[in-house]
């Protein structure tokens, strides 16, 4: 069965986002591809090779919609780039998303570093 990944960025780090899945498209095309609405359509932009599946946006329900899945077990990595130097209204989601990333104990990456990490290790 095809594995599924979920992409996230917050805005100061869509710019990376699309980078790092321009860079790895490669890898990802062997993915199923989740995205919040707006960092799912940068993505879709810079990699047009890539079928990338829009949830509602960040702030609009988005992470709640991956936390869900992930319950669900539909999800088997999230990569998230998060902004930790900009207050978000939707800060409770992200918290609830990245618990339940824990509790299901979903290889979670939450910045580049790490995601770089993951692609090697987990993507291939
Ligand atoms: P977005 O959501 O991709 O719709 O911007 C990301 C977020 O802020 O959680």
């Amino acid at each position: 069965m095809t594995r599924c990944v979920a992409l996230i960025a917050h805005d100061q780090k869509k710019d990376d986002m699309a980078d790092f899945a321009d860079r790895h498209q490669a890898r990802l095309s062997g993915w199923r591809i989740v995205a919040t609405g707006t960092t799912g359509g940068r993505i879709q932009t810079a990699c047009r090779s890539l079928e990338v599946t829009p949830l509602k946006s960040g702030p609009l329900g988005g992470d709640q919609q991956i936390g869900a899945m992930i319950a669900t077990g539909e999800i088997d990595m999230l990569i998230f780039f998060v902004d930790p130097l900009t207050s978000m209204p939707h800060d409770v989601d992200v918290k609830a998303l990245m618990r339940l990333a824990t509790v299901y104990d979903i290889p979670m990456a939450l910045n580049r570093a790490t995601a770089e990490i993951l692609m090697i290790t987990h993507a291939n």
